[in-house]
């Protein structure tokens, strides 16, 4: 795809956001950014964020605005975003939302859609538990799911409020999903 396409990866964990993600952004050559990732990895290496976000991540609580903003701010300053990237995980809350719609305005971008991924909670549990990833114990998966309906599903308004969200139903095969994602994208115009 040579337009230069800016996504937002929303949904439920394990509804599939980071797999779509990485493999869209490969097909269409653009960056994808996850925070969860950059996080993971600034705690394996110990970094001042990592060391701070540590005990947020464990528990499956957002990690604090001020800490993600300055993260994302710096991300979306760098050269590679120039043709388009995919956001997964981020924004997380209606703030993190505004802070993202303030900071494309500086750096005159904007967002084409926000891309809601709808997959039934026992399925996201299955999911969840299959990855094995630390956060992923039935306690925090448990708290992971409160924390998403009480902080980030308000972000799903927000966006139908704007016009630019699309939902797809990411509960089939992988290959279906991505299929959906990039017909959702292709179709501009028909909400
Ligand atoms: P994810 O890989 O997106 O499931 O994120 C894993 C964990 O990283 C979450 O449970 C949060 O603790 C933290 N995290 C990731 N993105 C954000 C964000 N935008 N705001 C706050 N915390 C986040």
């Amino acid at each position: 795809m040579a337009k230069k396409t800016r996504l937002i990866f929303l949904g439920p964990p394990g509804a599939g956001k980071g797999t779509q993600a990485q493999v869209i952004a490969e097909l269409w050559s653009i960056p994808h950014i996850s925070t969860g990732e950059i996080l993971r990895a600034a705690i394996k290496v110990e970094t001042d964020l990592g060391k701070q976000a540590k005990s947020f991540v464990d528990q499956g609580e957002l990690v604090p605005d001020h800490l993600i903003l300055d993260l994302i701010k710096e991300r979306l300053g760098k050269s590679d975003v120039q043709n388009g990237w995919i956001l997964d995980g981020f924004p997380r809350n209606v703030e993190q939302a505004r802070f993202l719609d303030q900071l494309l305005t500086e750096i005159s971008q904007s967002c084409d859609y926000a891309v809601n991924f709808e997959v039934p909670e026992p399925e996201l549990i299955t999911r969840m538990l299959g990855r094995g990833r630390k956060d992923d114990n039935e306690e925090t998966i448990s708290n992971r799911l409160k924390v998403y309906l009480e902080q980030t599903a308000p972000v799903i308004d927000y966006y139908r409020q704007q016009g630019i969200l699309k939902s797809i139903d990411g509960n089939c095969e992988q290959e279906q999903v991505t299929i959906a994602v990039q017909q959702v994208v292709s179709n501009q115009g028909d909400n």
